[in-house]
Formats: C-alpha cells, sequence, structure tokens
C-alpha cells in the first residue's frame, strides 16, 4: 500500500508531545512491514536542512499556495526518517512558520495549517504518487479528508484514496471563526450541511476530520469508548457517535530502541529483567543531580510531564503537604502552565532536600527519571494512550495512575488483578477524580514498595509485558484495508 502519513510534528525533527513519538515510530514499523509510507510534515524554524542534510526539491518547488487573495510560496525539503528510507517532505513558509513555537495563537493559526494542508495535497500530485490511504493526525491535518473530497476531488488520483483520521486528543480541536470556511475555500464545490465543520458557532478542523475520514481512530480502546461520552467528548461525543461504527482504538506502541533500560545510552547504569541492580545506581545519580542524599528503603516518586490540568497536577496541589510529609523524595521534570510551575518552585524551594524539580523540556534527564525512580506518578484527568507509564513498565518504575484511556489498557492495579487471580498486576490505579484517591493509591504503592517480594513481581510484571508497535502497526493495516474496501464500495 502506498500510505502518506501527514502529521504537524515527527521525531527527530520537531516534537512537543506524544504525536512525534508515534510519527516516527509507526511509519517505520509500518515499513518493515512492506508498506511504502511518505511523511509529510511542516519545516519549523528550528528544523535546519544542512544537519539533517536535506534535499531541496528544485523541480517542484516553491509550491504557489493561496489563500483568500494571497499567495505564498513554499519551499519543499527532502530528508528521512534516521536509519530508514522513510520520505520526510518538508514544507518550509517562513511566512507561517518561521514562529518561535510550532502551534500559536495568532490570529492566522487557521491560514497556517490550511496552507499546510493544500501544499501536503498539490505535492502529492506534483510527485505522481496515488496514495492508498492518507492518514491524517490530530487538528492540524483534519481538512484534508474534506478537500479531498471536495477542492480536489477534480484530480483522478485521488480516485482510490481512502482517508484515515487520528485522533491523538480530542481536547484540540483547532476552533476558528467561521469564515475559516472561505480561507480553505471548502464550500461551494461540494454540497454538504455546515454542520459537518461548525460547532458551536465556530469553524473546527477536527469535525471536519471526523466528518469526512472514511475511517476514524483514535490511540486506545478504552480512550475510543470515552470519546463518545460527554464526560470526554469535549463537544465531539455527537459527532463521534454519528460515525460509531467507523471509530476504532488502537493502542500507540513506544519504541524499544530509545526505551529500553537494556541498551539506553542515556543512563549512566544499564539493567534489565534479570539483574536490576543498576536501577539502585541510576537512582542514586538521579539524586545526587539534585544535591538529595540517598536513604534506604525510601522510595523515589518521578513525574516527566507537561504542566497541564490534563495530566491531574490541581488533584497533586491539593495533596502536596501530604505528600511531603511521608518518607519519600519526589523528582519532577516539566514544563507548561504557570500555576503548577509556581506550585511546584514553591515546594522545591521550601523541601530542598526532598524534592528535585527541573522545569523545561529534557530528554536526557526523562530517561534517568525513567530509570531512577521506584514509582511514576500519572495521575491524568485523560489520558487517550499516555507513553510515560508505558516506558515507566519497561524500567521497573512502578506506575501510579488513573484508570482512563490509554492508562487503563497499560497498568492493571496490583490489587485488582492479583486478587482475582490474575497474575498480571504491574502497578496502581484508581478512578475516581479526586485528591483522596490518588493519595490512597500513593500509599497503597508505597505499602507494597517496603514489600520487597511483592514489588519485585510488580516491577517484572510490567518489564514483561510487550508494548512495541509490532502488534499496533498490524492493526493499523488491518483498519487500512477496511477503509480501502470502503471507499471502493461507495
Ligand atoms: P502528551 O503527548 O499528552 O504530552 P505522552 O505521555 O503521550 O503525553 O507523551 C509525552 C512525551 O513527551 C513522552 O515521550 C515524554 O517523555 C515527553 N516529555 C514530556 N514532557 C517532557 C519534558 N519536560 N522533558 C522531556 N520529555 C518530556
Amino acid at each position: 500500500m502506498n500510505i502518506a502519513f501527514i502529521t504537524s510534528e515527527v521525531i527527530p525533527f520537531s516534537k512537543t508531545g506524544g504525536l512525534a513519538d508515534v510519527s516516527g515510530a509507526l511509519p517505520l514499523e509500518l515499513s518493515k512491514k512492506k508498506q511504502n509510507v511518505k511523511i509529510f510534515t511542516p519545516k519549523y524554524y528550528s528544523i535546519d536542512p544542512s544537519i539533517h542534510k536535506f534535499e531541496y526539491l528544485h523541480n517542484i518547488s516553491p509550491l504557489k499556495i493561496r489563500i483568500l487573495n494571497r499567495t505564498y510560496d513554499v519551499h519543499l525539503f527532502k530528508g528521512f526518517l534516521p536509519k530508514s528510507k522513510i520520505e520526510v517532505y518538508f514544507f518550509d513558509c517562513p511566512f507561517f512558520f518561521h514562529r518561535s513555537k510550532f502551534y500559536t495563537n495568532d490570529p492566522d493559526e487557521n491560514e497556517r495549517f490550511i496552507l499546510f494542508s493544500k501544499a501536503v495535497i498539490e505535492t502529492i500530485q506534483r510527485l505522481y504518487w496515488a496514495p492508498d490511504i492518507v492518514h491524517c493526525n490530530d487538528w492540524q491535518t483534519g481538512l484534508i479528508p474534506l478537500m479531498i473530497k471536495s477542492n480536489y476531488n477534480w484530480d483522478r488520483l485521488f480516485d482510490k484514496t481512502a482517508t484515515i483520521y487520528t485522533i491523538h486528543n480530542v481536547a484540540y480541536q483547532g476552533k476558528f471563526p467561521l469564515d475559516t470556511i472561505n480561507k480553505a475555500e471548502v464550500l461551494g464545490r461540494l454540497n454538504f450541511p455546515i454542520a459537518k465543520v461548525e460547532h458551536n458557532n465556530m469553524f473546527n478542523f477536527m469535525k471536519a476530520g471526523i466528518s469526512f475520514a472514511d475511517i476514524i481512530t483514535t490511540v486506545s480502546e478504552t480512550y475510543a469508548e470515552e470519546i463518545l461520552t460527554a464526560e470526554y467528548g469535549e463537544g465531539m461525543e455527537a459527532v463521534l457517535n454519528y460515525r460509531k461504527s467507523d471509530l476504532f482504538g488502537i493502542l500507540n506502541g513506544v519504541d524499544y530502541k530509545i526505551w529500553n533500560p537494556k541498551t539506553d545510552k542515556l543512563i549512566p547504569f544499564n539493567y534489565s529483567l534479570d539483574s536490576l541492580s543498576g536501577k539502585e545506581k541510576n537512582k542514586k545519580n538521579l539524586l545526587e543531580m539534585f544535591n538529595i542524599k540517598m536513604k534506604k528503603n525510601v522510595p523515589l516518586l518521578g513525574i516527566i510531564s507537561r504542566l497541564a490540568i490534563q495530566k491531574g497536577f490541581d488533584l497533586l496541589q491539593q495533596i502536596m503537604p501530604d505528600i511531603l510529609n511521608l518518607n519519600i523524595n519526589l523528582i519532577v521534570l516539566g514544563a507548561g502552565e504557570h500555576e503548577y510551575e509556581e506550585m511546584l518552585n514553591y515546594y522545591a524551594k521550601t523541601h530542598p532536600h526532598k524534592v528535585g524539580l527541573y522545569i523545561g523540556y529534557n530528554n536526557d534527564l526523562a530517561h534517568l527519571i525513567e530509570a531512577g525512580s521506584d514509582i511514576f506518578l500519572m495521575p491524568s484527568r485523560y489520558e487517550p494512550c499516555g507513553l510515560n507509564q508505558i516506558y515507566s513498565l519497561k524500567y521497573g518504575t512502578v506506575p501510579v495512575v488513573r484508570k482512563t484511556g490509554g492508562l487503563a489498557d497499560t497498568v492493571y492495579d496490583w490489587n485488582e488483578y492479583n486478587e482475582n487471580g490474575l497474575d498480571v498486576g504491574n502497578g496502581f490505579s484508581f478512578v475516581d477524580y479526586n485528591s483522596d484517591a490518588l493519595l490512597h493509591t500513593i500509599n497503597r504503592a508505597i505499602g507494597d514498595y517496603h514489600n520487597k517480594t511483592n514489588w519485585k513481581k510488580i516491577q517484572l510484571n510490567g518489564m514483561k509485558r510487550d508494548f512495541s508497535w509490532e502488534n499496533s502497526a498490524n492493526k493499523y493495516i488491518d483498519l487500512y484495508k477496511v477503509a480501502i474496501n470502503k471507499k471502493t464500495n461507495k
């Protein structure tokens, strides 16, 4: 199959969150399974073509892309995913993409991704490459299924192209004023009710993706069910229910070439299932980095996260004094909302021998925290898939999570699963979103931390589980076939 994978971020070139990891890993796995994948992504200012040895595509660029009455030059570069033959096409339009952040609140944010969407489709046309599948991700690419069916439906190249739209987080929808319809020029060419792209009197990129893609996916089975409800659907529940028979959950895999304590080059001491002694040494190293003395039998709680309300920081905030009364250490790596940065700063300053804090983005430290912590905290309000808890499992770092979305699909509560005779308990979880439940669950985890036999078992249950892309990529291939069938039988 020819698969066009369209994404607004992809490792190692650009990353703000899990979407980048998925975009770097899924195409690799698909290509291992003999699928022909090309990736299409913006070239943000921070991506330096000379470092990555990109080729400038003189034969195609500059593309001239028009939005309303202005025409923009879009320059195309071609690179490859590292150590692979997967082509990555980068779209450079300095006016739109040379900004300090990948995503902005600027008034032309809608135009930035209209331009990207059109440029992707027109590049595929110029490559004379007929995709069987166009796989779109998140709101930034939500217009593409619609554009293929409207603006570009004159082109026979797309006659057999089926579209897939993957929701990585239903909360980020790309909502803009209704005049976006004119900017994208999507009305007039196809007769459809405006309700397919409009929600609460706003033009909604994600709603367009959900309405027009042949198949919709999201990144875990539980999240696929949750987003059908008003509690989790963020207003998209009605259109998702309408498309329910075409909605599927596929858990993200993780890349064990990057996240494996046995081979991880970013941690000082490697370790594995057979011998966990390196883990203790990493813990010492990590604590020393923050000038915290390592004491025997004192569990180290780790957090790596965007500091956002989604991740449960409001709960943590309520019980920080209680947590700090416990005989524990806490190390947090994160950046995001000012309120939570302030809160964490306060506790790091008032409890310097107990709390280590790094505000910012630091991949090396993320690896060391996974390797050196005993317990990983992820009490998310909602979590489409979540990667850090899956990395934690592999690193023998026992996750304490709220039972929601991908967390529910990967972390099995030690008490619940063992009481039921299932020998798979690999972490601790709670259901009700409140701080008492979180504190109680942290205490349960600490209780078992002091029972060395139980703890080892919990760690090993996690380390043994395989969440690699192999399985998930097969599921995507099956769905691609379903989408193609749907398209052919229309
Ligand atoms: P989300 O995409 O919602 O932020 P995920 O758990 O799916 O959450 O993915 C987060 C990814 O970003 C993980 O790979 C995690 O290690 C990484 N990450 C998050 N915050 C930081 C940070 N401050 N420094 C380094 N890596 C981070």
